[in-house]
C-alpha cells in the first residue's frame, strides 16, 4: 500500500451504506502501479437504502431556503479551501495526475459554490408572471421552482471531484438531496469529501456516496428522481434507456472529438501553445480536449513545427506534491488500449507520428505525448474519441474546408478557432458544437456564467448558468384568483346570457380590429 493521505481513506466503506463484509474494489495508482486502497461495493439494496435515507431528510433541507443551504455549502467551500492539499493528495494517488492537473478542481468547485449561492435566488426564486391578456389579469400567476427530491449523480474518472461534486453543488443549492456514484476507478476523493460534509462540517444528511460499477449506477437510476450523468456516449445510451423505464428525467454530459481550426491570420505561437496544453492537459483525458486540428495551408508548416517542439518538451511521469512534471498517467488501463489502437490504426493508414506514438518503458500506465500528421477522416483517431495524449493535425485549403471537416463528426461538445477576431468569430458561429472558444481553449468549462453541454451525440441537457440549477427543479405554477366572487362566468350553470357574455368579452379582448371588437363582422 502506498503512503500519503490516500492511504487514510483506504478502508472506506462508502458514505451511502455500511457496506461491511461484501465485495470490495481495489483502487490503483496508475502513475506507479501501486495500490492506493479499497472501497466497499454497495449492492442495489444498499443503494436504495442510501437514497431512502437522504430522501427522508430532503424536505427539511429544502425548507432551509436558498440562503440557509448556501450557508452549509459555504462551509463546504471553506473546508475545500482549508483541505485543498489533502484533497489533491487523494486525487493524485487514484488518478495518476501530475500535481499541476489537480489544481483546477478545488478552484473550480469553490467558485461554483459561490456562483450558485449568489445567483440561485435569481435563477430559481419565485417568478411573478405578467398576464398575457386582460382576461388573465384577473388571476395572479407565480412560478415556483421546486427541486426533484433526490438527484443521482453518476460520474467518470477523469475529473473525479469536479464532475461529481460539481454537479452535486447546484442540485444541493436547489434544495435536492444528492447521491453520487463515482467511477469505480476513482472513488476515494469524493468519498472523503462526502464524509467530511457529514462528519467534519456537520451538515445535514442529504448528501451521500455509493460505490460500484454499472450495477450500482443502475440501482441509483431506479431510485432517483433525476439523473445527472457524465461519461461516455456508450454508457449514456444505457443510462437513458434505464431511466426511461421509470420515466426519470436525465441530463447527459458525454464525450467529444473537439476540433481546433487555425486560420492563416492567427497568432501561431499562441495557437501552438493552446493546442499543446489543450490536447495534453490531464494527459488528454478531458472531454474538451483538442483532438483534431485543421490548419490553413499558408501557416501549416510553421504551426506543426511549433506544436511538435512544444509537445516534445513535455515532462511525463509520476509527480510529487510540488509540480515537476507536465503530463501524467492514463487513469484507466482500458483507455490506454483505446489510445494505442487509434494511433496504430492511423499509422497503418499512412499517418506519421512527429513525436511520441508509443507506450514509454517503465512502470505506470503512460502513453507518450503524440503528434500525428498526414491524417484523414478514414482513421479512427479522427472519428472516435481518443481521450489520451494524442493530437492529430491536418492541412486544409481554406476556412470553408476546415469548417466542413470540423463539423464532420457525430459529436458536438466544443471547438476552438484561432485567427483574426472578426473572421474567427464568424466561423465560430457556424461550428456545430455547444461551445466554441475563440483564440482560447477549454476555458468555457470554468466560465460557469454560460451553458456547457454537448450538441449531437455529445449530450442531452446542459450544466452551468441558469439552466445548470433550473434543470434540477420542476416549475410549479401557482394561480391566485384576484377577485373571487361566488362563481366565475365559465362555471355552472350554462345559460344563453352567460354564453353571450363570454363571446362578447372574447371578441373585445382577442379581436385585432375594431369592427370585431365592437361585435360587428369583419370585412
Ligand atoms: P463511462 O461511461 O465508462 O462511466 C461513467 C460512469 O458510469 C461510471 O461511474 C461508471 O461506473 C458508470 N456506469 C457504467 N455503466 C453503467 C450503467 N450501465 N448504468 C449506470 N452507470 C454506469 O465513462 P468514463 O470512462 O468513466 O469517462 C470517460 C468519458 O466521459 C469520456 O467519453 C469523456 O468524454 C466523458 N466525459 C464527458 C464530460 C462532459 O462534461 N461532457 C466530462 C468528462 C468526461
Amino acid at each position: 500500500m502506498e503512503s500519503g493521505t490516500a492511504a487514510k481513506v483506504s478502508e472506506a466503506n462508502g458514505a451511502g451504506a455500511s457496506g461491511a463484509g461484501g465485495e470490495r474494489i481495489e483502487v490503483r495508482n496508475p502513475a506507479t502501479g501501486g495500490t492506493v486502497g479499497s472501497i466497499a461495493v454497495d449492492s442495489p439494496e444498499r443503494v436504495a437504502e442510501a437514497v431512502a435515507r437522504v430522501r427522508a431528510n430532503q424536505a427539511e433541507w429544502e425548507a432551509l431556503g436558498i440562503e440557509g443551504r448556501y450557508r452549509w455549502l459555504g462551509r463546504l467551500r471553506d473546508w475545500l479551501l482549508d483541505n485543498s492539499e489533502r484533497v489533491a493528495d487523494t486525487m493524485q494517488a487514484e488518478t495518476g495526475k501530475v500535481r499541476g492537473d489537480t489544481a483546477a478542481e478545488t478552484v473550480y468547485l469553490t467558485d461554483l459554490i459561490n456562483f450558485y449561492g449568489r445567483k440561485a435566488a435569481k435563477f430559481i426564486g419565485d417568478e411573478t408572471v405578467r398576464p398575457h391578456s386582460p382576461l388573465a389579469a384577473t388571476k395572479k400567476m407565480t412560478v415556483q421552482y421546486r427541486p426533484y427530491p433526490v438527484v443521482g449523480v453518476i460520474s467518470p474518472w477523469n475529473f473525479p471531484l469536479a464532475l461529481a461534486l460539481g454537479d452535486a453543488i447546484p442540485a444541493l443549492q436547489a434544495g435536492a438531496a444528492v447521491v453520487v456514484k463515482p467511477s469505480e476507478f476513482t472513488p476515494l476523493g469524493i468519498d472523503e469529501i462526502v464524509r467530511a460534509w457529514r462528519e467534519e462540517i456537520g451538515a445535514p444528511d442529504v448528501f451521500a456516496c455509493v460505490h460500484g460499477t454499472g450495477e450500482a449506477g443502475g440501482a441509483l437510476i431506479d431510485n432517483s428522481d433525476f439523473i445527472q450523468f457524465t461519461g461516455s456516449d456508450r454508457t449514456g445510451r444505457k443510462v437513458m434507456a434505464r431511466a426511461a423505464e421509470t420515466l426519470t428525467p436525465v441530463s447527459l454530459e458525454l464525450g467529444g472529438k473537439d476540433p481546433m481550426i487555425v486560420l492563416d491570420d492567427a497568432d501561431i505561437d499562441r495557437a501552438a501553445n493552446a493546442a499543446t496544453w489543450g490536447s495534453m492537459f490531464n494527459s488528454g483525458q478531458v472531454c474538451l480536449s483538442v483532438e483534431r486540428v485543421y490548419v490553413e495551408e499558408p501557416v501549416y508548416d510553421e504551426f506543426v513545427a511549433k506544436l511538435t517542439k512544444e509537445v516534445g518538451k513535455l515532462r511525463q511521469g509520476a509527480d510529487g506534491s510540488s509540480p515537476e512534471k507536465d503530463v501524467g498517467a492514463m487513469t484507466s488501463p482500458n483507455q490506454r488500449e483505446v489510445v494505442e489502437s487509434h494511433v496504430e490504426d492511423a499509422l497503418a493508414k499512412g499517418a506519421r507520428a512527429l513525436t511520441g506514438g508509443r507506450r514509454p518503458d517503465g512502470p505506470g500506465d503512460y502513453y507518450e505525448p503524440t503528434v500525428l500528421v498526414d491524417v484523414d477522416h478514414s482513421m479512427t483517431a479522427m472519428r472516435d474519441e481518443t481521450f489520451g495524449p494524442v493530437v492529430c493535425v491536418m492541412k486544409v485549403r481554406d476556412s470553408e474546408e476546415a469548417l466542413r471537416f470540423a463539423n464532420d463528426t457525430r459529436y458536438g461538445l466544443a471547438a476552438t478557432v484561432f485567427g483574426e477576431k472578426d473572421r474567427a468569430m464568424a466561423l465560430a458561429r457556424r461550428i456545430e458544437a455547444g461551445a466554441v472558444n475563440v483564440n482560447d481553449v477549454i476555458v468555457n468549462y470554468v466560465l460557469m456564467d454560460v451553458p456547457m453541454g454537448g450538441w449531437k451525440e455529445s449530450g442531452v441537457g446542459f450544466r452551468h448558468g441558469e439552466y445548470g440549477i433550473k434543470k434540477y427543479c420542476r416549475p410549479g405554477s401557482l394561480i391566485l384568483a384576484r377577485f373571487p366572487g361566488k362563481r366565475e362566468p365559465t362555471w355552472y350553470p350554462y345559460t344563453k346570457p352567460r354564453r353571450g357574455l363570454i363571446n362578447r368579452v372574447a371578441r373585445a379582448a382577442y379581436a385585432r380590429d375594431w369592427r370585431r371588437r365592437l361585435g360587428l363582422r369583419g370585412r
